[in-house]
């Protein structure tokens, strides 16, 4: 593996070892040449994906960007780098073995979005909301309201800024007659 630093060619393995969920190895490196220190990940690609974005562009399919938009959705969420890490590789698996060579950027965020709902609402609605390129107020509304019936409208397990969670309202009060 070469030096991202000075180029050498002659760079040393420190350490490996399984990342946390075991979905690949984890390789710690030293250049000799400059002293530079990197790490590689090696992982299973079960097929070479292209994505078709919306611009129309082709652009082969980065785990790694993957990571980083699941990464900013999950921004001070208190989610485990093992579960985050453990669902973008059932998301880049999914994908993998859906049998398709190219998939479309629209089909990587609905799987994004339907992973999320699952482990956090708050990154969840981040998510979709960057995604799904909300402009009004009213589709945060659409979108909170399914969230709501997921949950059977269960109170306090929503917010956006991961501090309080928002108060409920037109909530009939139950009245015995
Ligand atoms: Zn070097």
């Amino acid at each position: 593996m070469r030096c991202p630093y000075c180029g050498g060619q002659e760079t040393q393995v420190k350490d490996s070892r399984p990342s946390e969920d075991a979905s690949a190895i984890r390789r710690r490196r030293v250049c000799p040449d400059c002293g530079g220190r990197f790490t590689t990940f090696e992982r299973v690609q079960l097929r070479e994906l292209t994505v078709l974005k919306r611009s129309g562009k082709r652009v082969p399919f980065d785990r790694d960007k993957l990571q980083r938009s699941v990464d900013v959705a999950l921004r001070k969420r208190s989610v485990e780098p093992e579960r985050i890490e453990r669902l973008v590789s059932g998301i880049t698996r999914q994908l993998e073995s859906g049998g398709e060579s190219e998939v479309t950027s629209e089909a990587i965020g609905e799987a994004v979005m339907e992973a999320l709902k699952g482990l956090d609402d708050v990154a969840y609605v981040r998510f979709a909301s960057v995604y799904k390129n909300f402009r009004e107020a009213k589709d945060f509304k659409d979108l909170l309201g399914t969230l709501g019936e997921m949950h059977g409208a269960g109170p306090g397990q929503l917010s956006l800024d991961g501090t309080a969670p928002p108060r409920r309202r037109g909530r009939p009060a139950k009245v015995r007659a």
